[in-house]
């Protein structure tokens, strides 16, 4: 292989978006019989707005929200924006008012914070199940789970032991996504979506792209182990994904993809960034390697 020719390749790359990190990831581009796509911020939008709020019994909506939004406001996740806004919570931070006293988050499970002296919880039911002992109340969780076979996240919200209430937040699929599958198994590449969401939501999503194969509830470390698997079992595998829980998983595969909209863990983990953050990019990213790399021959 040239150099001159893989570095023509990656300059033809920056020229269509593609932000190549070496002239080698061209060959590791071409090998590539698997792509693992996040759902959040990769196939969909990652731009949420919460649809709605469902107190527990004897709480109320107004303070679950507002609860939620003041916790989220130290978060960058997609959830979270849409959890601030909702509450109309000043994402700056800059209002004392509306800045919880300390804040932690666990990448794809949730965040904890100190609010007006109380410790609220926001994140995924089993999270909050598994790490904190508090359960969603019977009275939710058939509302949780209708939200989520339409589709929907739901978060739950709790402090002092208990569930206060869930948070709905629907996502849209990016435009381009399902054109961007369809185009990557035209050029015989099994498509996997691999979510930290609940099951329902996942598969809702998979079946609008044209996806079939589907992981879903999975942590960031889960993501990490699904690519050494496969490669264990002899596949080339590439990652595309945006987020924090995304960087161990990018990391490890053959060829990591990050979103240029992702944060920059998943960018620095990766060996292409897709400045458009269009999924569509990934597709050319191959065709331009295998193209590049016929032109060597
Ligand atoms: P994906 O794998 O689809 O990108 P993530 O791993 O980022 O999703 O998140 C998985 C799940 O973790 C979310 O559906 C949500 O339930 C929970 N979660 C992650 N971050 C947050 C947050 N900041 N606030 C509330 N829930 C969160
Ligand atoms: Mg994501």
């Amino acid at each position: 292989a040239t150099p001159t020719a893989l570095l023509v390749g990656t300059g033809r790359g920056s020229q269509l978006g593609i932000l190549i990190r070496g002239p080698q990831v061209l060959e590791a581009t071409r090998r590539i019989d698997t792509v693992l796509l996040d759902k959040t911020g990769t196939v969909t939008t990652g731009t949420m707005r919460v649809t709605a709020v469902l107190p527990a019994e004897g709480e109320d909506a107004d303070a679950v929200l507002r609860a939620a939004a003041v916790a989220e406001s130290g978060s960058e996740h997609p959830i979270a924006r849409a959890v601030v806004a909702a509450g109309a919570v000043d994402s700056a931070g800059t209002d004392p008012a509306n800045r919880p006293e300390s804040f932690a988050s666990t990448a794809g499970l949730g965040v904890q914070a100190l609010v007006d002296g109380v410790l609220v919880l926001v994140g995924r039911p089993v999270w909050l199940r598994d790490a904190w002992s508090v359960t969603v109340p019977e009275s939710l969780s058939t509302a949780a789970t209708e939200a989520e076979t339409a589709g929907r996240t739901t978060v739950a919200v709790a402090w002092d032991g208990r569930v206060r209430g869930l948070v709905v937040v629907a996502d849209t699929v990016a435009p381009g996504a399902a054109e961007a599958v369809r185009r990557l198994q035209e050029l015989g590449l099994d498509t996997v979506l691999l979510t930290g969401d609940a099951a329902g939501v996942a598969q809702r999503v998979a079946a609008e792209v044209g996806i079939t194969q589907v992981t879903a509830g999975v942590r960031p470390e889960d993501k990490y182990r699904i690519v050494t698997e496969l490669q264990a079992a002899g596949r080339t595998v590439a990652m595309v994904g945006d987020g924090v829980n995304d960087a161990a998983a990018l990391a490890a595969s053959d060829l990591g993809i990050a979103m240029g909209t992702g944060t920059d863990a998943a960018v620095e983990a990766a060996d292409i960034t897709l400045v458009r953050a269009d999924l569509r990019a990934a597709v050319d990213a191959v065709r331009l390697s295998r193209r590049t790399l016929r032109t060597i021959r």
